[in-house]
């Protein structure tokens, strides 16, 4: 009898299934799936040592059940096929119902083989002498074999169809434990007396378990809660039933421990770690290095646990309780305000970021308003992304009036995207998103460059203009490369640096002012001159005007406005007015809408108009058509 080899693979599943149970768990689909394909393959090589034991005693315990044993074997290896199919499909789609009716049909498959397999016969093969069975062969291992090739050709094709939804590591150990399995029998079959494939399939098991299924790749090292790769897993179940649950988000700020002695901390540290490992009906993950995530199932009673877990730490930790740990608490009472993991993690680190009321107090509560309110932040960061992407940034021209020289001697770029539907978005849109995220560098960077392309196809002075103004946002006057690229782009498109006139506003110096008055300086030495905007909106400080090196300052159309309105405000802008121009700087008024406001503004001696009595911000080649039109044309 050739069981040796069989019984080593018994004992190493059963080593495996000792360490696997030994392991702290969470339920995953694919751990699920795995436990199937495990019992499969054990069921298959016990039968396997089985069936060679009643067939080596078959004439004590009969012909036909040695037989019978034999062909309950062979289904078994069938078994093992089609678990490697549903464990396949349970990682390939995390919906049952998107599988489970291709599935049924290998299922209606295993059965028909099950049945063939009994009913067709099944013959032996002596040795030499015509005392020992080799192996068996004949019809039902033919239907055996025949079914088992559909399954595996089956596992093959969706690996190789749905390559972008499974894991590559999983497809790497399903490849490595088919082919083993599949060599195995080749050289089973070609020496016969070689009975390894219960083995190689243990082997595979292995494979499987080390690489994918052992539950401590689950486990964070340092807390033995579970890690942020078992939340994403988890928590995509419950999406993908559309099952709600509710979390709990524990951060722990180097703060959060203000009251505790640094030698006491990890101590403390240690101790609310094993109290959220022992809280029942609840998972506890470890999810960044501050961030703990408490999942409840039982959304019922998620509140009330939620209510016992902060009063436990208003209590204090420590041998007299003394030291107390104030963590920020986020909670989600429904999950299901997202659809998927990555929203709901991004939900967290949103709330995190850009909710005041979070950092105001210790605990806030994600209710829809906020969940919405990320949406259409996330939309309008997609929408400027796409832009910057397919190339969809505009810049519109909005022509500026002297009224000294009583044409139009400049113009304003003002940035505008064009959204799949062929709509302009205004700026009012997503300037405030750009600057948050970053990406007003980049857009920035585009409308500038675009705004030297225009000077370069369209030369100003051929329309009696001298510059164009182009807005600098917060953050980009907060970049310290910001100078040496715009230099870098002026010199590429081979601009002379007095055709530019850059915007900075009052809030830029306020954040960073160094970085800003450096970035002034080099690209003031290289010729290029400043404006100051939003004058009027902020605290417009007029020794703010003395500190920094503008030749223009604009009056916000909120200004201008209100000096209609409002008899006071006359006084305070006549006021500024003398002052800017007693240090010799320009003055543009914007929104100026009518022939009355116009000429209020130049009875008050101000050089340059702004507003829709001129003209709204225009497209590039309505701003030049506007240009041909209202300007003669210089030289020309
Ligand atoms: P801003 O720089 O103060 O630009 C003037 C804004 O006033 C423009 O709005 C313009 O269309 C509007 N305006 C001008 N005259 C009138 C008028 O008579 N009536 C009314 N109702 N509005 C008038 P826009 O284009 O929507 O831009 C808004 C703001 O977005 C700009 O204010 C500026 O702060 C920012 N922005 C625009 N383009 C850029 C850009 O390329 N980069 C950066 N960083 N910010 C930009
Ligand atoms: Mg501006
Ligand atoms: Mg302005």
């Amino acid at each position: 009898m050739h069981i040796q080899i069989q019984c080593c693979g018994v004992v190493l599943m059963l080593v495996l299934f000792y360490f696997y149970m030994r392991q702290k768990r969470i339920a995953l689909e694919s751990q699920k799936a795995f436990l199937g394909v495990f019992w499969a393959s054990l069921i298959c090589i016990v039968f396997d040592i089985f069936s060679i034991i009643v067939i080596e005693y078959r004439h004590v315990l009969s012909e036909p059940f040695a037989k019978f044993v034999a062909k309950t074997y062979l289904i078994t290896l069938l078994g093992v096929a089609i678990s490697a199919l549903a464990y396949v499909y349970v990682d390939i789609y995390p919906k049952k119902k998107d599988y489970w009716h291709d599935f049924r049909k290998y299922a209606v498959l295993w059965v028909i083989g099950a049945i063939g397999t009994y009913a067709v016969p099944l013959y032996y093969n002596y040795s030499a002498d015509g005392t020992e069975v080799l192996y068996t062969y004949g019809p039902s291992v033919y239907v055996t074999y025949g079914v088992s090739l559909v399954f595996f050709v089956r596992i093959f094709y969706l690996i190789k169809k749905e390559k972008a939804k499974i894991n590559p590591r999983r497809r790497e150990a399903v490849c490595i434990w088919l082919v083993a399995w599949i060599v195995a029998s080749q050289i089973q079959f070609m020496y016969t007396n070689l009975l390894i494939v219960g083995y190689a399939g243990s082997i595979g098991i292995m494979v499987l378990y080390l690489k994918l299924e052992n539950p401590e790749t689950n486990l964070d090292r340092s807390t033995g809660l579970f890690n942020s790769g078992a939340l994403y897993q988890y928590t995509q179940q419950f999406f993908a039933r559309e099952r709600d649950f509710s979390i709990l988000v524990v951060i722990f700020e180097s703060n959060a421990y203000q009251n505790v002695h640094l030698e006491k901390r990890e101590g403390i540290r240690m101790e609310i770690i094993e109290y959220l490992l022992k809280l029942p009906h609840v998972l506890a993950f470890k999810n960044a290095e501050d961030e703990y995530v408490l999942l409840f199932e039982a959304q019922e009673n998620a509140g009330a646990a939620v209510e016992e877990i902060r009063s436990r730490f208003r209590s204090g930790w420590g041998m007299n309780r003394d030291s107390i740990v104030r963590p920020h608490w986020l909670y989600l009472p429904h999950a299901n305000v997202v659809d998927q993991t990555e929203n709901l993690l991004y939900l967290v680190r949103y709330i995190r970021q850009e909710e005041r009321e979070f950092f105001e107090n210790d605990f806030f509560c994600i209710g829809k308003d906020s969940v919405d309110k990320m949406r259409r932040e996330r939309e309008v960061e997609q929408l400027i992304i796409d832009a910057i992407e397919n190339d969809r940034v505009e810049v519109f021209y909005q022509p500026i009036f002297s009224t000294s020289e009583q044409h139009i001697t400049s113009a304003e770029a003002l940035v505008r995207i064009r959204d799949r539907e062929d709509k302009i978005v205004p700026p009012g849109v997503f300037i405030d998103t750009a600057e948050e995220s970053g990406m007003i560098l980049k857009l920035g960077e585009i409308v500038f460059e675009k705004v030297c392309g225009f000077i370069r196809n369209h030369p100003l002075e051929q329309f009696g203009m001298h510059y164009i103004e182009v807005n600098l946002s917060v953050v980009q006057c907060a970049y310290e490369n910001l100078a040496q690229d715009y230099i870098n782009i002026m010199k590429r498109y081979d601009v002379d640096p007095k055709y530019i006139n850059l915007e900075i506003t009052e809030s830029a110096s306020t954040n960073a002012k160094k970085t800003l008055l450096g970035n002034m300086e080099k690209l003031m030495e290289y010729g290029v001159h400043f404006s100051l905007d939003d004058f009027g909106t902020g605290q417009s400080n007029l020794n703010y005007i003395v500190d920094m090196p503008v030749d223009i300052v604009k009056f916000d159309r909120s200004m201008t406005n209100s000096y209609f309105e409002n008899g006071k405000a006359k006084y305070v802008m006549e006021a500024a007015i003398h002052m800017i121009h007693g240090m010799n700087l320009e003055i543009v008024s914007e929104g100026i809408e009518t022939k009355e406001q116009y000429q209020t503004m130049e009875d008050l001696g101000i050089s340059h108009i702004q507003g829709y009595y001129f003209s709204k911000p225009l497209p590039e080649d309505e701003f030049i058509a506007f240009l041909e039109k209202n300007q003669t044309r210089q030289g020309a």
